[in-house]
């Protein structure tokens, strides 16, 4: 029995902290009687610390975007894990637009899920392949390689506790979201590949989101497929109603 996860990330949104910690407020009475579903928001690392405050008491966990791997020194404008540990459960890592814009590989990923789960961080390992890929027939091995690389090195024990976010790079922020059918086989090769890995008692314990333009429009559908154990929101996050709408799909499923 796999608790269904809905994250929301809200990447570099709201303008400001206390925006940010507004729409904290406002998720938390959305969210907060939905039980039977982890619910998480991903703010701006700059508004964790006001979010986290806004969060008191309530189920709803607060998670970052990113960290670096490292335990401190001179990383510019990076964060280590135990600066987050204080705020929040958990982190994002591996976004395709860390990947994309910042040049993050596989492997520097992998130093982050390792750091991030030596810190007692959950990871939200992102993995998903771009519109290419897929056109060339190549998405599940991209998949299968991230995961592979992405979990490197991480114990059985620590894998099942990792969420695995499979997110289509054509689907984040496009308003094309993956059919459900997509979904399903792709959360399904995400879940063989832990299989192969670390054994299906792992696989049948990890669980495995759908990221890619969710709204309260398709979230019904794609909470129904049997390996999506829930969502990784960007746009629809930012509003407290329609984050509601999602998580209420995925609790309900
Ligand atoms: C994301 O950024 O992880 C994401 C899924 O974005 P959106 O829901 O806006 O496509």
């Amino acid at each position: 029995m796999r608790i269904p996860f809905v994250a929301g990330n809200w990447k570099m949104n709201p303008p400001t902290i206390a925006e940010a910690a507004a729409l904290a407020s406002d998720t938390a009475s959305a969210v907060g009687g939905i039980a039977g579903a982890t619910r998480v928001v991903c703010p701006p690392s700059a508004a964790l610390q006001a979010v986290a405050r806004a969060l008191e008491g309530s189920p709803v966990e607060v998670g970052a975007q990113n960290m670096h791997h490292e335990a401190k020194g001179a990383f510019t404008g990076e964060l280590a894990a135990s600066m987050l540990t204080g705020l929040c459960s958990c982190v994002i890592l591996g976004h395709s637009e860390r990947r994309q814009l910042f040049g993050e590989t596989d492997d520097f990923v992998n130093a982050k899920v390792r750091a991030a789960l030596a810190a007692g961080l959950t990871p939200i390992l992102c993995v998903g392949e771009t519109l290419d890929e897929r056109d060339a027939g190549g998405a599940e091995e991209v998949v299968r390689r991230r995961l592979a690389a992405g979990l490197d090195g991480v114990g059985t024990g620590d894998a099942v506790g990792v969420v695995i976010a499979y997110e289509p790079v054509w689907a984040i922020g496009t308003g094309r979201a993956a059919t459900p059918e997509i979904a399903q086989e792709m959360a399904a090769v995400a879940r063989g590949q832990v299989a192969a890995l670390f054994g299906s008692a792992a696989a049948d314990e990890v669980r495995v989101l759908y990221g890619g333009s969710v709204s309260p429009g398709n979230a019904a559908s794609i909470a129904a497929q049997p390996d999506v154990d829930g969502a990784l929101v960007g746009g629809a996050s930012l509003a407290a109603g329609d984050f509601a709408a999602i998580t209420q799909a995925f609790a309900s499923a």
